[in-house]
């Protein structure tokens, strides 16, 4: 299947700019072009709106529930046959390895439409006990809620995409979804995927357009009935604060600054083996992704020498080499922005324990590559410690005991995710009851999978994704009540 597109993606069809405005896309390993992907013009996406409604009323609202999974299991299907063509343009658009997107990307977008296709045939309500015996029945049923507006960010494109479409679409809901402007070419192939799968015009519509666009036209819309983002939480927030004014619900999945508390009983090997992909996966451009690393005095210097010396052996390279341990950053922008933080550190008196440099050479000289990145004596005035850096930069912080690895690691606005390393379960189960983040590993860092809720505390998010409690909030529940009563009813 040809996957790669540069139109956009309405009512089943593949259509062109309307202004003829397009934007280019680069492959951030090597500058190369990739596409000229067509914009779509505020009109349009009033048409992308426009599309959905008419799929929710007339097709996919009304389509029985086991239609609806059917054709989702058709979808996770297509992609894991896919998996080659999609997991390149991954690779090619972000810079992510290609054992990560291989691995990693596409096929959890295969199993987030599988579990959801599972679940979209259970969506229950309740039967609620009436105080008038049987004479009254009452029960509730969830209801889809109609066209669900959805923009997700650059870093994990299409597994993102799938999150979002996937719970929308289960929950007998249509979506237009954008993706960001760096990264739309594996979601806009899923329309292929999605024509391929028979999933009626309309269902799913992918528009590339400007966010400040597509934030005005779902916010001011009467038609949207839930806005789903991934992305910062400046840009969430005020998303959050437009949508407000036409009452338009938000799930809001935003930044973080998740901290490693590595005790002072933990396995050392296996802590920095664990954090390592905790920081690094995906060039620690990973909202859940380690940032922060805690250790306790005991342990400080094994880990830190064992940590730094792992981290400089990381191959940093061409993203489809199949050795490739670690690409580049998305953009000359982004590489910006992480090398300005690097200097912040430096210039506010932690230590450099490797990295902190743009490589250059032949390999690297077209690219945007930052090598991994480790500071040591980092405190919590730092920038490098409160500000989500979004690239391969991590902190070691020394804490004198359990409980200032606990204030530490909460010592943040962001609470999305968070790992404890050690060797005693009673530990690690007190001290995760502290910990305010909705996601809280022991010995692990970013496993998620689809039935497992993701949810964001403090400036992390509003609400949540996966699992099947999503399903409640992109549905609404009707009561009905029936009279049984054997004799007619009569007040007067
Ligand atoms: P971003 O700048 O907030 O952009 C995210 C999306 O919002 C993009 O599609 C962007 O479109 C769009 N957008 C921009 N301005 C908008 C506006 N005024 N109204 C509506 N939408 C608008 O974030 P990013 O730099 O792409 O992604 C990195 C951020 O995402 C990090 O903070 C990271 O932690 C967060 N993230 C969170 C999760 C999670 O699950 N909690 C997962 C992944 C990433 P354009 O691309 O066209 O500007």
């Amino acid at each position: 299947m040809n996957l790669l597109t540069e139109k956009f993606y309405i009512d089943g069809k593949w259509v062109e700019s309307d202004s003829g405005k397009t934007v280019t896309i680069i492959n951030p390993a090597n500058g190369q072009i990739l596409a000229n992907v067509h914009q779509a013009s505020k009109e349009q996406i009033k048409q992308a709106i426009a599309a959905a409604d008419k799929a929710f009323k007339e097709t996919w609202g009304p389509m029985p529930a086991i239609q609806r999974s059917r054709i989702m299991h058709k979808i996770a299907n297509l992609i894991n046959e896919n998996i080659e063509g999609l997991s390149a343009i991954e690779t090619n658009n972000v810079g992510k390895p290609i054992i990560e997107s291989r691995n990693v990307d596409i096929p959890g977008a295969a199993d987030t439409f599988e579990f959801f296709a599972n679940v979209s045939v259970d969506i229950l309500g309740n039967t609620i006990p009436s105080p008038f015996g049987n004479a009254v029945m009452d029960y509730t049923i969830r209801e889809p809620l109609g066209v669900i507006g959805a923009i997700t960010p650059w870093n994990f494109p299409l597994l993102l995409a799938a999150r979002k479409i996937a719970t929308s679409i289960a929950a007998g809901n249509t979506i237009v979804i954008k993706p960001a402007s760096l990264t739309p070419l594996s979601t806009l192939a899923l329309g292929k995927i999605f024509d391929a799968a028979g999933l009626p015009a309309g269902v799913v519509n992918i528009v590339t357009a400007s966010g400040r666009d597509i934030g005005e036209a779902f916010a001011s819309s009467t038609t949207i009935h839930e806005v789903t983002f991934t992305g910062s939480t400046s840009t969430g927030t005020e998303l959050m604060r437009q949508c407000a004014s036409s009452r338009i619900p938000c799930t809001l999945e935003l930044g973080g600054k998740s901290p490693a508390v590595i005790c002072e009983d933990c396995d050392v090997e296996e802590a920095v083996a664990g954090t390592l992909f905790g920081v690094f996966i995906n060039q620690g451009e990973c909202c859940c992704g380690l940032t922060r690393l805690i250790v306790h005095q005991n342990v400080y210097d094994e880990f830190t020498s064992k940590f730094v010396s792992a981290a400089k052996k990381i191959r940093v390279g061409n993203p489809m080499d199949e050795k490739t341990q670690m690409g580049p950053v998305v953009d000359a922008g982004h590489l910006e922005t992480v090398m300005e933080y690097i200097d912040s550190g430096k210039s506010q008196g932690a230590t450099l324990a490797c990295g902190g440099i743009r490589l250059a050479g032949d390999e690297f000289a077209k690219g945007f590559f930052v090598e991994p990145t480790v500071f040591t004596n980092v405190t919590p005035d730092m920038r490098i410690w409160r500000e989500e850096i979004f690239g391969p930069v991590v902190t070691i912080t020394k804490a004198k005991d359990n409980d200032e690895l606990i204030e530490l690691a909460n010592d943040t606005d962001y609470g999305l995710a968070a790992s404890i390393w050690t060797k005693n379960l009673k530990t690690a189960h007190w001290m995760s009851a502290k910990i305010e983040a909705g996601t809280v590993w022991f010995n692990l860092h970013n496993f998620l999978f689809p039935a497992a809720p993701y949810c964001g505390f403090k400036a992390s998010g509003v609400g949540g994704e996966l699992g099947k409690q999503s399903l409640i909030a992109m549905t609404k529940t009707k009561n009905v009540m029936i009279n049984l009563m054997q004799d007619t009813f009569k007040w007067y």
